[in-house]
């Protein structure tokens, strides 16, 4: 209130000043008095003219962009600018404030992996992220202030919308056909409604694996076990002679293996699963890992088979036992289903990128080329008698297929009905070298 004091003195005394000299100014007439209330009056206008002048230049900058400083003015006018000024200022630095939170938020809900969508009461498309604009197949910038209906026109969809009860998510195709879309509607505000959308392909098609899973186990121990409920029923209920009593006992015998090896596989499958990735400094001669192989080959064999292993001169890095479950794996598999006499050779051939392909060869009865993308999946049979009766479980590609990518490598198979396959384990360039004293042996192109 400083300027408030000289102001009105500075008045006065204009007012006064300009009133004397009018009263001067008339002095030797009649009129001197109304020459003194003139100068007053003249005063008093003047005061108001740059008074008016001055306010104008505030109004001008008040109602502008103020994107140039407030007018520098002393006095009641220079602080009512001043003022003016500083607010402004405040105001504009809170709204650049807010408007940067708004924007992080956004960003923080762009990032989401999770789709976010508001809608107003009319059920317009408010505001959306990428994500959700992903999920419902929608732009993000076009469809602003759509009717979100007319976009996304699944029926459970627009049904759930217009439901009252929304505490379920519902879930529709996802745009293009292929995969699931989740979306939970939650209402906020007067009748605006916030749409979640998550992409549920992988989970759904996870979830359906494991059903498939354990519905596939139980069917494989079930059949075991009711083979064996039945011999225990005929053991007790009838009597039996020593020779069919024998022949009983032998084929629950065979049963129990079979859910032996069923659960012996399942068990290697978790374990795959569930331990850490085989180190890259453990490094094994391949003939060591191959001798085991080899050994049980032949017993399988019983001599069936001519075979014929070639280890070459490599070592390579990763978990013995997994190498020796993988490739034992492929040879089982090429004596169970070659018939007698056929033959079985394993080899291994260096790739010009340095990886190792360990190929197991059989001239059985080779697989159709429609199975062959399926093969690696836990219980997928080509011939499912052939392979329970040889004592399989169906799992054992699949342990093959975890061995050879735990491993950084991959399984590649290659059949020609009628003439046999090819199953080929391939170990990254990082997992082999040649054994210290071997010769390297020719690369070749994969
Ligand atoms: P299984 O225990 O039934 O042998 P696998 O996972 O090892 O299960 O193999 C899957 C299927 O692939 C087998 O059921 C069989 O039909 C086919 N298969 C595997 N190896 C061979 C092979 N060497 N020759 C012909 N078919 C094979």
């Amino acid at each position: 209130m400083f300027w408030l004091a000289p102001r009105v003195l500075l008045a006065l005394l204009s007012v006064m000043a300009v009133a004397t000299a009018g009263a001067w100014l008339l002095a030797d007439s009649a009129w001197a008095s109304w020459g003194a209330v003139g100068g007053a009056g003249v005063a008093v206008a003047l005061i108001c003219l740059i008074d008016s002048w001055r306010g104008l230049r505030l109004l001008r900058w008040l109602s502008g962009h103020q994107d140039v400083d407030a007018p520098v003015m002393a006095g009641f006018w220079g602080e009512l600018s001043a003022r003016a000024e500083r607010v402004v200022r405040k105001r504009e630095r809170d709204i650049r404030r807010e408007q940067d939170q708004l924007q992080q938020f956004l960003s923080g809900i762009e990032a989401s992996p999770n789709g976010v969508l508001m809608l107003d009461a009319g059920e317009q498309i408010e505001w959306c992220n990428q994500m959700a604009a992903d999920h419902l197949g929608l732009d993000a910038h076009r469809d602003l202030r759509q009717r979100i209906t007319n976009l996304v026109r699944a029926p459970a969809f627009v049904a759930h919308l217009h439901a009252r009860n929304h505490e379920q998510s519902v879930q529709i195709p996802a745009p293009g056909g292929t995969g699931l879309i989740s979306i939970v509607v939650r209402p906020y505000g007067e009748g605006q409604r916030l749409l979640l959308t998550q992409d549920v392909t992988a989970r759904e098609r996870a979830d359906k694996t494991r059903r498939d899973f354990v519905a596939n186990v139980s069917h494989e121990i079930r059949t075991p076990l009711t083979v064996l409920a039945g011999f225990v029923e005929t053991m007790s209920s009838l009597p039996l002679t020593e020779v069919e009593r024998q022949r009983v006992l032998g084929l629950m015998a065979q049963q129990t293996r079979r859910m032996q090896s069923l659960v012996g596989d399942l068990l290697a499958l978790a374990r795959l699963e569930d331990s850490p990735k085989p180190p890259t400094d453990q490094w094994w001669p391949l003939v060591r890992v191959g001798a085991a192989v080899e050994a049980e080959a032949r017993g399988l064999s019983a001599g069936r088979h001519p075979m014929e292993f070639d280890w070459g001169h490599w070592q390579v890095a990763g978990s013995e036992v997994e190498l020796q479950s993988g490739i034992g794996n492929l040879v089982n598999n090429a004596i169970r289903y070659t018939p007698e006499g056929g033959t079985i050779r394993v080899s291994t051939v260096l790739r010009v990128d340095g990886g190792l392909e360990i190929r197991v060869n059989d001239s059985g009865p080779g697989i159709a080329p429609e199975h062959l993308p399926r093969l690696a999946e836990r219980f997928y049979r080509v011939d499912g008698s052939r392979s329970r009766e040889t004592g399989g479980t169906g799992l054992g590609l699949s342990i093959v297929k975890h061995v050879a990518q735990r491993h950084g490598g991959e399984l590649r198979i290659s059949s020609e009905l009628g003439r046999g396959s090819c199953f080929t384990l391939v170990l990254p360039a990082v997992r082999v070298q040649t054994l210290p004293q071997a010769q390297p042996a020719e690369p070749v192109s994969s």
